[in-house]
């Protein structure tokens, strides 16, 4: 992925529905990620950013539309995206008080105002939990179900 210090081509429409990025935030779309602070990226940041690459494969403007327009859609993209970026961490750190400080973390910020507060605390919490423990060898099987289920 290729990051890029600039700011994010489609921040206005970003705004318009409902999001509240910060000045930290950064994006993604397609191969390159938006790093408008300028500021450096975490590891497990960047797994987060390649599921959303993934997630928007050759389609990155057609996936940005659906993500901005529809909540449901946004919180299993950054759900699905966080239990990666979860899983990443549980598997580098054993320590269980920081494990939790991050699901914690990433829970409050799934469910907060930068998705437009698309979830409960406790749901975001459940779902990036039990997901990242999916992720891996069943993950192609899971994202079938979760699409059936959600379309
Ligand atoms: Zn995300």
């Amino acid at each position: 992925m290729k990051i890029i210090n600039k700011p994010f081509p489609l921040i206005k429409l970003v705004i318009k529905n409902g999001l509240n990025p910060t000045s930290n935030t950064i994006f993604t779309y397609g191969k390159k990620i938006y790093n408008p602070a300028g500021r450096a990226i975490p590891e497990d940041l960047i797994i987060h950013e390649m599921v959303h690459q993934k997630q928007q494969g050759f389609f990155p403007r057609l996936w940005w539309r659906k993500y901005l327009r529809d909540p449901d859609f946004r919180f299993f993209q950054e759900a699905e995206a966080y239990a990666a970026e979860y899983k990443f961490i549980c598997e580098k750190i054993k320590d269980k008080n920081y494990r939790v400080k991050n699901l914690i973390r990433f829970a409050q910020t799934l469910s907060g105002p930068i998705y437009g507060n698309i979830t409960s605390f406790s749901d975001a919490k459940v779902y990036i939990d039990s997901w990242s423990r999916l992720v891996g060898e069943d993950y192609p099987k899971v994202r079938a179900t979760t699409s059936k289920t959600n379309g």
